[in-house]
C-alpha cells in the first residue's frame, strides 16, 4: 500500500510551503487508487489526472474537504462517494456521486472501505474512513472523537492518519449540550497507545503546527509518545509505503 499527501493544511489562514494545500490523501493498493477529500485549495497537480483515480471519498461538507459545498466542479467524472447528509449540504453536486452509509463495509475494487461517523461539526456531520488492503488504515482529518466505540473502530489498525488542528490546546466547543471541534494530537497519541496502533501520521495541520519551531514540535511529540508510538507530521507531497 502506498499513501501520498497532496495537501496537509487545515482550515486556517496561515500557510507555509510545507502546508499549503487543503488536506487530502491518495491511497494506492494493487490496481486501485483512491483519493480522499477534494477541498477548495486543492493541490493543482491533482486536477489534470483526477479522472485516473478509481474513486474519491469525501469526509464531510466543509469546503476545505469538499469543493462542491461552494463551487461547481464539472471536470471530475469518476465516482465520488459521500454520505447523504454531505451531498444534501452542498450547493453543488459531483456529476457521478454515490451515497455511502456509515458503519457498513463496501468493497471498492481492491479496497474494503468503511465510513465511521465522527464527532466534529454540528452542521456538517463528518465521517472518518477505514481502508483495508494488505494493511488497515484510518483517515480522519477532522475529528473530536469517533461516535462508535473506539475499541471497535480502532481494532487491528496499522496506521492512524488524523487531525493536526491542535497539539495540546483545547478546541472543543459546546452548543446545546452537543460537543464539536477538534481533538488534540496529545489525545490521539493516547488512543494509539490504548488500542495498539504503532504509527500516527498527523495531517490537516493547524496554526500550532504550521507556526511552531520544528525542534520544539519534535520535542513535544517525543514527550507525549514516550517513545512508544511513531508519529510523523505529514507535509504536502509526503509519500510513504506501508
Ligand atoms: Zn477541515
Ligand atoms: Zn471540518
Amino acid at each position: 500500500m502506498i499513501i501520498e499527501f497532496p495537501g496537509t493544511r487545515g482550515e486556517i489562514e496561515e500557510s507555509s510551503t510545507e502546508h499549503k494545500y487543503h488536506s487530502s490523501l491518495i491511497i494506492r493498493y494493487k490496481k486501485t487508487s483512491a483519493l480522499i477529500d477534494f477541498g477548495i485549495k486543492y493541490n493543482p497537480q491533482l486536477i489534470n489526472k483526477i479522472n485516473d483515480f478509481d474513486f474519491i471519498l469525501i469526509t464531510h461538507a466543509h469546503p476545505d474537504h469538499y469543493i462542491w459545498t461552494i463551487e461547481e466542479e464539472k471536470r471530475i467524472n469518476i465516482p465520488v462517494y459521500l454520505t447523504k447528509i454531505t451531498l444534501d449540504y452542498g450547493k453543488y453536486k459531483p456529476i457521478n456521486y454515490r451515497i455511502i452509509e456509515g458503519g457498513r463495509e463496501y468493497r471498492l475494487k481492491n479496497m474494503q472501505i468503511t465510513a465511521y461517523k465522527v464527532i466534529h461539526s454540528l452542521r456538517c456531520p463528518a465521517v472518518g474512513y477505514k481502508i483495508k488492503g494488505d494493511k488497515t488504515i484510518i483517515y480522519a482529518p477532522d475529528i473530536l472523537d469517533f461516535e462508535e466505540d473506539k475499541g471497535v473502530v480502532l481494532k487491528d489498525v496499522d496506521l492512524l492518519i488524523a487531525d493536526g488542528s491542535s497539539i495540546n490546546i483545547n478546541m472543543v466547543r459546546r452548543k446545546e449540550g452537543k460537543l464539536y471541534g477538534h481533538t488534540r494530537i496529545k489525545t490521539m497519541i493516547e488512543w494509539c497507545k490504548k488500542y495498539n496502533i504503532d504509527s500516527l501520521i498527523v495531517t490537516h495541520c493547524g496554526k500550532q503546527i504550521v507556526t511552531m519551531d520544528k525542534k520544539e514540535l519534535a520535542g513535544r511529540l517525543e514527550e507525549y509518545t514516550e517513545g512508544k508510538i511513531n508519529v510523523i507530521v505529514a507535509y504536502d507531497g509526503y509519500r510513504m509505503e506501508l
